[in-house]
């Protein structure tokens, strides 16, 4: 069971092949062998996990079960969860037990959704190989000496071992496409406003989107019909309907136009990725896509941009643990400053302290025109770039990541190559665009991911083209050998 897809257990149940209890069972008894090496989960919610699997299955005894009514699922570690320990992977938040459920994880829990835990991750989702996570990395399933990526590493890895068929993410500027790369996997980055920012921890709040990671875009589409939808509590979700992903899915390729952009193809890529990539535009090709060059001639300035707005809004959203409301606090304060100070340097990892003090300073007087608005201006130079493409092209194609996984500790003691990992990612979030990565081969043992980029709301197309490849391939299928 623990090798099936989401469409193919949804199935299982209601064809009565196997109750919910007994699938939920399946991963809780596959987390309690295999987690312990790969350190995927913070926490696993075995209980509450049996009494919803139960709870669902009386629900589909009682005629009104849905897709993913007893379908096990789980949740990144940011997304606050009612009565369970919501940590964002900090230290900071450690002991945080939330007092009410994000919208993504209330929506999923309607649907009938089984949570088994939490998902490791990079400490307020600050990293790109899962190592700032206080609770420690996570492993690659398919090479246990490398990352998963990050920062929603926990769930890529998660889902590549199997150890649960689907599993929530957040992006600011790669955190799904670039860990499902690495990991083998599929993930989608939603539109900006597309998902509800509510209950979900602040990372950057004008680039955060939460998105579904599972193995096959058909089972990203049904997570992510349930997972979208406009949200009042959230001021930036947007108020339009959600369309039926599932059914868009087997649309024919013929006439589709993909471009590539010139700049994601050039210095910096690995070329055993840019092989697999290449082979991939081919098969879009055998399918009757039409490829065109387009050019985003801005793109060497996301990561430079990105790395002044995410901070600087990182310094506002961080601001609020203060060791007063909650999180952790210090012993024995001297005075309230002593409280700040003390509760802050304590709770806050390296890598978060750091994007802190960036961020305050591109934020202070005098410096304020300098960064923070340049970064600005440099954001809609590149969503003007995208726009232009787009009056060409229904998709854009390219490398997810420059490189496949690299090993544990590659890369921790230089931020900017790490940061340098989301070089083809994080223009999508400064331009608020919807990306997918789905895996398209591997380098070595190592998968490699291809990252399709779609106009606002063109997420039933994102999932249909990948889809359609994933029907004629067979990367999305393949799993990590001892996980098999
Ligand atoms: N790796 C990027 C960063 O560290 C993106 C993280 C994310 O998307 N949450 O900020």
């Amino acid at each position: 069971m623990h090798d099936q897809t989401i469409a193919r257990l949804s199935a299982g149940l209601a064809a009565g092949e196997f109750s919910s209890e007994e699938l939920t069972r399946v991963f809780l008894d596959r987390i309690e062998r295999f987690n312990p090496g790969l350190n995927a989960f913070i926490t696993v919610t075995e209980e509450s996990a049996l009494a919803q699997a139960r709870a669902a299955d009386q629900r589909r005894r009682r005629g009104e079960a849905g897709p993913l009514t007893g379908v096990p699922i789980a949740q990144k570690d940011i997304f606050c969860t009612d009565g369970v320990r919501t940590s964002c992977g900090s230290r900071m938040l450690d002991r945080f037990i939330a007092p009410y459920n994000a919208t993504v994880v209330e929506k999923l829990n309607a649907a009938g959704a089984v949570m088994l835990g939490k998902t490791n991750m990079d400490e307020f989702a600050m990293g790109s190989s899962n190592e700032t996570s206080f609770y420690g990395p996570v492993r690659n399933p398919w090479d246990l000496d490398a990352v998963p990526g990050g920062s929603s590493g926990g769930s890529a890895a998660a889902v590549a071992a199997r150890l649960t068929p689907g599993a929530t993410g957040t992006d600011t500027g790669g955190s799904i496409r670039q860990p499902a790369a690495l990991c083998g996997i599929t993930g989608i980055k939603p539109t900006y406003g597309r998902v509800s920012r509510w209950g979900m921890i602040a990372y950057a709040s004008s680039l955060d989107q939460g998105g579904p990671m599972a193995r096959t875009a058909e089972d990203c589409a049904w997570l992510l019909g349930t997972m979208a939808g406009f949200d009042p509590r959230d001021s930036t979700s947007a108020d339009r309907p959600v369309p039926d992903y599932a059914a868009a899915l087997d649309r024919p390729l013929e006439g589709l136009k993909i471009g590539l952009p010139e700049e994601y193809f050039g210095e910096g890529l690995d070329s055993a990725v840019a092989r697999a990539v290449d082979a991939a535009i081919a098969e879009y090709r055998t399918l009757g896509a039409k490829i065109l060059e387009v050019s985003l001639p801005n793109s060497r300035l996301a990561v430079p941009a990105y790395y002044v707005i995410a901070p600087a809004e990182c310094s506002s959203n961080l601001a609020r643990f203060d060791g007063v409301r909650y999180g952790h606090r210090c012993e024995q304060p001297k005075d309230l400053l002593d409280l700040y100070t003390r509760s802050r340097a304590e709770g806050f990892g390296a890598e978060v302290t750091r994007r802190i003090l960036v961020g305050t300073f591109a934020l202070s007087a005098g410096y304020y025109d300098a960064y923070y608005l340049k970064a600005q201006q440099i954001r809609r130079l590149i969503s003007d770039d995208f726009q232009r493409a787009f009056e060409q092209v229904d998709l854009i194609a390219g490398p997810t990541s420059p490189t496949v996984a690299f090993n544990l500790g590659e890369k921790t003691d230089d931020p900017i190559t790490m940061y340098l990992s989301d070089i083809y990612t994080i223009a999508v979030n400064l331009a608020g665009l919807p990306g997918l990565s789905l895996p398209v081969g591997f380098v070595g043992q190592r998968p490699a991911g291809l990252q399709l980029i779609g106009n606002y709301f063109a997420e039933d197309r994102l999932l249909n083209a990948a889809h359609r490849y994933q029907q004629a391939t067979d990367w999305h299928a393949r799993a990590p050998v001892a996980f098999a």
